[in-house]
């Protein structure tokens, strides 16, 4: 044990272990190393005051378990949100507009490049490759979609790509062509899309890694002192290495790489060698599998087509398959993760796990990701299998609507539509929930995903709220970024909760969040941020 403490803080109000209400014993914490060492008032502390020790005054601030995301994809998403934000362009107008004053700002030859487009936006266009051609001075210009299912490219994009007319593409991508065969500048999924992102200019891998890091600076503003990471897809495990190499992490970091539908057993052997990939703050600690799609592509798998006859069969080209490469993980004690989206979907990872014989199963923490729609009848399976759950709140308030009238309820129709996002419902079973953002398809502001999983709408606005019946408690909305984030990589006895032994990763309220209202919960902003003890962000005064 250190002697003396690296930092005390005082004046705090400090969340109890149960999570649901503040300690009466101590408003003051003292850390070293890393640890939390001590919890306690302000006489206790002198001890552990030395001639280093750094002073914070919390002025009677809110201090819980540091935030977890439990569902993000710190750097695909970096290496996507290039360019103009274009999140609240809303017609072709708009969108002109914010491209001529980008291109204004460029070389004649430069690439303009943007995020977020809106895919309803093509409606009025016929050829966005001649519109954003004329609005950026023809530039070369790569607008991808907010659900980066796609993108929007200019006719000197396309010239640039070699891409002159329509291709076949095994994963269903597609490159949208006109009658007479020419492209028209919309091109559909991830293979399509990549024919011109691999010609696009790159950073140089130190300011790439700079702005990664100035990325994870600001998810520590936004509360997170950690991410449960999606993938490892592409360099991000070195990425990772490299920027611990050059100083400490803002940000802890669970990761899990993605095996991909059928994967061969050589394939699951190569994930499996992932696992021993750690640093100080890295580690990876799991395999991410997809049952399915999304309801909005019309690719997830449901139990009964949806509206437009879509969504009626797995990711894996054998069911059958999936289940056997979740077994291989289990039987090695490997943590899984699956995203299933429709009610079939999630029928078959819960069938899956509820086949592996119980002490296999109880080796390892097996989560679900999405459960965007499901009945009654599996709602208590989590629970009794001991498998957990893991919910965006967040999607249901920013991609469905109280009235149904969202595409992602029209697909589904109103019996299935009404059955999303059951946060309220599996909660109450008494299963750990895991809540996060699943970044960058919605923001990774903490206060965001608490506020919808309190209020079903975003904060300050006045919006019906989506599935009301569905709400949280501030307490387990809180667990779901705590207690139960740390449970779900198996580190819950030096993660989630403020007691001495744990490490000193901890975020700081204004406000207190499990009283204040969901509007000024979702707005104030964050005092402090620690992770692993080391000050990550801190208000100025
Ligand atoms: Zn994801």
């Amino acid at each position: 044990m250190t002697s003396f403490a690296d930092i005390i803080i005082r004046n705090s109000h400090i969340l109890r272990p149960d999570g649901l209400g503040w300690r009466e014993d101590a408003d003051c914490l003292a850390l070293a190393g890393g640890k939390i060492c001590a919890l306690g008032r302000a006489a206790e502390m002198a001890a552990w005051r030395g001639p280093g020790t750094e002073t914070i005054d919390l002025a009677g601030g809110y201090l819980t378990p540091g935030l977890v995301d439990g569902h993000a994809h710190p750097i695909q998403g970096h290496d996507l949100q290039i360019g103009l934000d274009l999140a609240e362009v809303r017609d072709m107008g708009q969108l002109r507009a914010a491209l001529a004053q980008a291109a204004s700002a460029l070389p004649p030859d430069a690439w303009l490049q943007g995020h977020g487009l809106d895919p309803s936006l093509l409606a009025q266009a016929g050829h966005p490759a001649d519109e954003l051609e004329a609005a950026a001075g023809g530039r070369p210009v790569f607008l991808l979609f907010f659900d980066y299912h796609g993108a929007m490219v200019s006719r000197a994009a396309l010239a640039r790509a070699g891409i002159t007319g329509p291709r076949g593409f095994a994963s269903g991508a597609d490159i949208l062509c006109d009658a007479a065969g020419r492209p028209t500048g919309t091109l559909l999924e991830t293979e399509a899309v990549e024919l011109v992102r691999a010609v696009l200019p790159r950073l140089e891998q130190a300011a790439r890694l700079a702005s990664m890091r100035a990325l994870f600076e600001r998810m520590a503003a936004a509360g997170l002192t950690g991410m449960h990471v999606m993938d490892a897809n592409g360099d991000s495990l070195d990425c990772f290495a490299a920027l611990e190499a050059q100083a400490k992490l803002p940000l802890r970091f669970h990761i899990l790489p993605w095996v991909n539908p059928g994967a061969t057993r050589a394939e699951l052997e190569a994930v499996l060698a992932l696992q021993s990939r750690a640093g100080r703050l890295w580690r990876v600690c799991g395999a991410k599998f997809f049952i399915d799609g999304t309801i909005d592509a019309g690719t997830a798998w449901l139990h009964e087509p949806d509206t437009q006859g879509g969504s009626t069969g797995p990711h894996w080209p054998s069911p059958e398959a999936y289940s056997e490469a979740v077994r291989f993980f289990g039987e090695r004690g490997v943590h899984t993760a699956t995203h299933a989206i429709g009610d079939k979907a999630v029928r078959h990872v819960l069938d899956t796990l509820a086949s592996l014989p119980p002490p296999i199963r109880a080796a390892a923490r097996h989560r679900v990701e999405h459960i965007e729609t499901l009945p009654d009848e599996d709602i208590g399976r989590f629970a009794s299998l001991q498998v957990l759950p893991s919910m965006q709140p967040s999607h249901a308030v920013r991609y469905a609507s109280a009235d149904l009238s969202d595409p992602w309820s029209q697909r589904l129709g109103p019996v299935r539509a009404a059955r999303g996002w059951r946060t309220a419902d599996i909660a109450a079973t008494g299963v750990p929930l895991v809540l996060g953002s699943d970044w960058p398809i919605a923001p990774y502001d903490a206060r965001e995903i608490l506020a919808c999983a309190v209020a079903r709408r975003l904060p300050g606005r006045a919006l019906a709220p989506v599935g009301a019946e569905q709400t949280l408690s501030r307490a387990a909305a809180l667990a779901g970024l705590t207690r139960h984030t740390a449970y779900v990589v198996q580190e819950e006895t030096r993660l989630g909760a403020v007691l001495p032994g744990y490490d000193a990763d901890l975020t700081g309220f204004s406000v207190d969040p499990l009283n204040a209202g969901v509007d000024e919960l979702g707005t104030a902003p964050f005092r402090l941020t620690l992770s692993d003890g080391q000050v990550t962000h801190r208000l100025a005064e």
